[in-house]
């Protein structure tokens, strides 16, 4: 595999959390998919190594890391348990980021220290029973009574909240306003009265990563917990989604890299009419799409997030990356089963979570219709006549 000229610090990163991964995350994988089952134990030891504070500066806790090595932590995790990625992957970008990114200095100073050790996790809270892939269309509410908002609501399919001690949601603070405006962005810690935990999802695929509904019913919270103006909530979390996307990108290309990697041990451990499958041209023919589509992801997602390290606009490329990633992801999953022709469909092999998994990442921060959306909206302008 190239090394995508990533610097010794990446290098070094990849390597740690390659190991980790191996020794740590793909021996519980199976059991914790099949029991819906946290993992309490290798968070715990990310949380100790600095992974869960990576992207937080140092003055608050944190590593002060790259999105780049960001995203080969999601990569190499999901690479054997996307349930495990893709936790790591919201704590970090949809928990601490919208503190990170709208916080006022008192805010970091309060919840990112221990957001970055680990200590707790923060969630966010944007999709609702009626408002998934039109975010804007927001029914929650947050209504100002002297210092407090009184919230009320749902919010559906939130990963990390039953471990998280704040979520960040969207809720109409002028109700009167048009779809997508009066909204804002409120940090509700999950210790307040009026709140808890609807239902759990028993879901397809990553099923040791958590997803619940959550319930507001006149659960007060103080003003000062409101990241950013008020009423302007929406481009915060639009803002959050553009990096958390780089990651479901990340994720994507970890499951399809994994993949490939059972499929080709496989192909040449299984012999069929006197000799190893991966002779047969078509199996040959599958693992070299699938290595050369990984490829093409690898470039999409490590690009869109060196333009992030940059400071340049990326939510096109983030876009691109998790739309492409997402779709190979899918191909190679299903490429592995089928080079693993029967026992690929059985739970003897881990081919089939990642085909489980792997769908995901085409609904998860933006659905693939949704991506293509965003990137044909950039790709327009670029061309306005
Ligand atoms: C496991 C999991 C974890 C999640 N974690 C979180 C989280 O932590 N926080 C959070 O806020 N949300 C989270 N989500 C929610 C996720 O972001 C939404 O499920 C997603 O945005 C789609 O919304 P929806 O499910 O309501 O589908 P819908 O919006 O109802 O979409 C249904 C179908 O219609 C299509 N569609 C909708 N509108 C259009 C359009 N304009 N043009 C073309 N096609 C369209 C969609 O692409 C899709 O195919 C999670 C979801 C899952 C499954």
């Amino acid at each position: 595999m190239l090394n995508f000229e990533l610097n010794d610090n990446q290098r070094m990163i990849r390597d740690m959390i390659r190991d980790f991964a191996i020794k740590e995350v793909e021996p519980v994988a199976a059991e914790l998919d099949e029991s819906m089952g946290f993992p309490e134990e290798a968070i715990k030891k990310l949380a100790q190594l600095g992974i869960l504070g990576m992207t937080v500066p140092p003055e608050y806790g944190g590593q002060g890391m790259d999105a780049l090595s960001y995203s080969i932590v999601v990569e190499e995790l999901s690479r054997v348990c996307a349930s495990t990625g893709i936790t790591v992957a919201a704590a970090i970008s949809l928990g601490i980021g919208p503190i990170l990114l709208n916080g006022n200095e008192e805010q970091k100073q309060k919840w990112l220290p221990d957001l970055a050790a680990g200590k707790s996790m923060g969630a966010f809270g944007l999709t609702e029973p009626g408002a998934g892939s039109d975010a804007g269309g927001c029914r929650t509410t947050a209504i100002r009574e002297g210092d407090e908002f009184v919230v009320n609501g749902t919010k559906q399919f939130i990963t990390n909240a039953g471990h998280a001690s704040v979520i960040t949601i969207t809720a109409k603070t002028d109700p009167s306003a048009r779809r997508g405006h009066g909204i804002s962005a409120i940090v509700v810690p999950t210790d307040t009265p009026g709140f808890k935990l609807g239902t759990k999802e028993n879901k397809l695929g990553i099923r040791a990563s958590e997803t619940y509904e959550l319930i507001y019913e006149d659960c007060r919270v103080p003003v000062a917990n409101l990241l950013g103006e008020q009423d302007t909530g929406f481009q915060t979390f639009m803002k959050t989604l553009e990096g958390g996307r780089i990651s479901i990108g990340a994720m994507a290309l970890g499951i399809a890299q994994g993949a490939l990697d059972k499929a080709a041990v496989y192909a040449q451990e299984r012999e069929q009419f006197g000799k190893p499958i991966a002779g047969f041209q078509a199996i040959g023919n599958m693992l070299a799409d699938m290595a050369t589509e990984i490829e093409a992801a690898r470039h999409l997602v490590y690009n869109a997030a060196r333009l992030k390290d940059a400071g340049r606009p990326f939510g096109k490329e983030a876009s691109m990356a998790k739309l492409y990633a997402s779709e190979v992801a899918s191909r190679a999953a299903s490429k592995a089963i089928q080079i693993h022709g029967g026992y690929g469909y059985t739970k003897e092999y881990p081919v089939e979570r990642y085909y489980r998994d792997a769908k995901l990442c085409e609904i998860g921060e933006g659905t693939s219709e949704v991506q293509r959306i965003v990137i044909a909206r950039q790709v327009l302008k670029e061309y306005v006549l």
